[in-house]
């Protein structure tokens, strides 16, 4: 059996800490085999991270949490971004299209970024759309909705999904926090085993989601004071020439 983590951030999210290479790092100390990388509508930091992937022996997928309006789907195996707002079955039309499947993130969870089960019966019931939904998280690691996982893991018992476990990390050390196992090695077992709903979650985090989120909230601070700083740095030579 491998590991994969499914659900990372990285700077390329607005709220995400780690850089592409920190993120690297931080997945081949947990020895994960696979990664996605998954920022908010935006595909550039797993491109980034999947060209440089052999120097770390990892595995990275493209993928993006796309911000659908009825909450947010991940994305995987996707070259370019899919645009935001539109409704979860026209967002899983394009991904079909684009040949990526989708997995539906913290599902069922009492927060406007959520997808609701009924919402999710109404996609699995619509010929296009279904063919591009896979898999449900059962487990997000995020201490945002790991509160939550029990709602997920009920509504996710009553439907013909893949049952995933992601860390949802916004900060390095979380990766790997929730694990999905599956049979053979490869990014191709990988989605075949997700496609025949043959996947194993785990949960290997047990930090308190208050710690984790008083983690976040320090790295994310110094980083907004170091792209302020930066800014100032390389706004000093053009205030001179006025
Ligand atoms: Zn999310
Ligand atoms: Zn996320």
């Amino acid at each position: 059996m491998s590991k994969a983590d499914l659900h990372i951030h990285t700077t390329y999210s607005i709220d995400g800490t780690a850089s592409v290479r920190e993120t690297l790092e931080s997945a081949a100390r947990a020895k994960l085999d696979v990664i996605a990388i998954t920022d908010h509508d935006e595909v550039r930091g797993a491109l980034e991270a999947r060209a440089i992937s052999t120097e770390y022996g990892i595995q990275v997928i493209a993928g993006a949490e796309v911000s659908t309006n009825e909450g947010h789907l991940i994305v995987l195996f996707i070259e370019r971004n899919i645009p935001k707002g539109m409704s979860l079955i026209d967002t899983l039309i394009t991904v079909r299209e684009m040949g990526g499947i989708a997995i539906v993130a913290h599902p069922d969870h009492p927060v406007p970024s959520s997808i609701s089960l009924q919402s999710i019966l109404k996609a699995l019931a619509h010929p296009q759309a279904r063919e591009a939904l896979h898999g449900i998280e059962v487990c997000n690691m995020n201490p945002t909705h790991s509160p939550f996982n029990q709602r997920s893991q009920k509504a996710a018992d009553s439907l013909p999904l893949a049952h995933i476990a992601s860390s949802d990390a916004h900060i390095a050390s979380m990766i790997g926090a929730g694990i999905t196992h599956f049979e053979g090695s490869s990014v191709r077992d990988l989605r075949r085993a997700i496609q025949r709903r043959a996947t194993q979650p785990e949960q290997v985090n047990h930090e308190k989601p208050l710690r984790i989120f008083f983690q976040w909230l320090r790295l994310y601070l110094r980083r907004k004071a170091n792209n302020i700083f930066a800014k100032r740095k390389i706004a000093q030579p053009i205030s001179i020439l006025d």
